[in-house]
């Protein structure tokens, strides 16, 4: 203990006790959803963007390192902490102000995604990146990881929303980017992004935001097989249809949340796709969805234009992550993404590896995108088990890329994905990664050991 005082004095004289050094009275900042758990050497929850500058310079003098944290709801260890380190909760920074005549917000980190598209909803605009822990995560962290959501098909993902930042550097100095600069080149905010707590602190966010479209009818589409739903989505694209939302779950991954929460009866379903139409032609596209569903051999198909009992359909998919955790007694989530037309080959690829390994193997994920969220589900673990889920995990990367995806859809690299870093991007792309990462952190202290192996 004396240790720790004596690494993180300048904190304590500067901060008294909110330098938490009992971190084990907050095991909750010990991991993230990875479930990846190392203790912190003292916790400090900054309640403004001066605070965030003091602490972040009395860290650089003391060579203490830095984990900055949102809600802690990363499934790949970005918000681990490392023992001697400083976890540097943003999640109070929660300024939250909505411009609806230039159609715009400016946002804490701390700020809780579905806080901000409620907002925006009151004065009738929208905020359309959703991840589907949109009630947990942080803006921050939404940009920290570049988040995906449901509508991220249709809309786009976190990055197409966000035209400016406030962020403060290793140096304690103060970086403002896009709206928040004088002028507009050389913006920075695209470095920023999904940058992973690698490069800065976020303590400001200003998105833009979209009129508010007309919500048209939810589908829940079933199949008897989780590839006549995979090509069902291929076909949907193929058709140049765009539905707000297309979201896929196994079958395995239905009875899931079925088990955790029954808000739709459903008999029996190998797969079932779930989609919602939005704009002016909301309903001609709901029309088209149903045709392709059908001739893709759709053995159900419900349409709900009531929201309220819409929204018991998305339960089914809202509640996924969370149903399937509770499924088995450890959960290895990975997140792959391929172009949707190669989806059918992807989640037969699973569909092989459920059959060959003795554990469940499971899928959901937002298939307009391709993305397909791909569990390892362990009963009882045992030391045979591991080694098989690692080789299986590196097939599924290697099967991915083949396909020409990427490693990470959505959740991003941290320390769960580092050591398959190299498969994805060559030498000199890493290479130039660590300049960058150089040039911001030259002594390394934010958020060491995560992103290169
Ligand atoms: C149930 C569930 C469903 C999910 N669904 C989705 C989904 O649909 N789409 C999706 O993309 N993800 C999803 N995720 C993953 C996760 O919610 C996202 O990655 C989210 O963006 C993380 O936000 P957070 O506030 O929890 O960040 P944290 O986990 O706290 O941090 C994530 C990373 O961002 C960094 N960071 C956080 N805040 C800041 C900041 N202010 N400045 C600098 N760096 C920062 C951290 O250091 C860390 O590296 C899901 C997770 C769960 C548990």
């Amino acid at each position: 203990m004396k240790d720790i005082r004596r690494q993180f004095q300048s904190l304590i004289d500067r901060f008294g006790t909110r330098i938490l050094l009992d971190t084990e009275h907050y095991p909750d900042y010990a991991r993230d959803a990875s479930e990846i758990t190392v203790s912190p050497g003292a916790i400090f929850f900054a309640e403004n963007e001066t605070d965030v500058i003091t602490a972040i310079a009395l860290c650089r003098e003391a060579s203490v390192p830095i984990i900055f944290r949102g809600a802690g709801t990363g499934y790949t260890g970005g918000a681990v902490p490392i023992t001697n380190g400083l976890v540097l909760s943003l999640e109070r920074l929660k300024r939250l102000e909505v411009d609806d005549v230039q159609k715009r917000a400016f946002c804490g980190p701390g700020i809780i995604t579905i806080d901000l598209m409620q907002q925006a909803e009151q004065v009738g605009l929208f905020y359309p990146p959703d991840p589907a822990s949109y009630d947990e995560s942080t803006l921050g962290g939404n940009v920290a990881e570049n988040a995906g959501g449901l509508h991220c098909k249709k809309y786009g993902v976190t990055k197409d929303y966000i035209i400016g930042l406030r962020a403060v550097t290793i140096r304690g100095e103060l970086l403002k980017t896009g709206v928040y600069s004088d002028g507009d080149l050389f913006d920075l905010t695209g470095v920023l992004l999904g940058s992973e707590g690698l490069l800065a602190a976020i303590t400001e966010i200003a998105v833009r935001l979209i009129d508010l479209p007309k919500t048209g009818p939810t589908i829940l589409a079933a199949f008897d097989t989780a590839e006549d739903a995979a090509r069902t989505v291929a076909e949907i694209m193929r058709n140049g249809i765009v539905p707000a939302v297309m979201e896929f779950m196994d079958g395995d991954a239905v009875t899931c949340s079925n088990r955790y929460e029954k808000t739709v009866e459903i008999d029996r379903a190998e797969a079932i796709l779930l989609f919602e139409s939005s704009g002016h032609d909301a309903t001609a596209t709901a029309e088209r969805i149903h045709s392709i569903c059908r001739t893709n051999r759709a053995i159900l198909l419900r349409q709900e234009d009531d929201p309220a009992k819409a929204m018991l359909l998305w339960k089914v998919r809202r509640n996924l992550s969370r149903a399937v955790k509770a499924s088995a007694e450890m959960k290895i989530a990975e997140d792959v993404c391929v172009p949707p037309s190669q989806l059918p080959k992807l989640v037969a690829f699973v569909n092989e590896l459920d059959a060959r390994l003795p554990v469940r193997v499971n899928s959901y994920g937002h298939a307009g995108d391709g993305n397909l969220h791909v569990n390892f589900l362990v009963e009882k673990t045992d030391e045979t088990i591991q080694p098989l889920i690692d080789q299986a995990v590196k097939e599924l990367f290697h099967k991915t890329l083949a396909l020409g995806g990427t490693l990470t859809g959505e959740h991003g690299i941290g320390l769960a994905k580092k050591a398959f870093l190299h498969l994805e991007f060559d030498t000199s792309t890493r290479a130039s990664m660590k300049k960058v990462k150089a040039v911001f952190d030259p002594t390394n202290l934010l958020n060491p050991g995560k992103m290169f192996a």
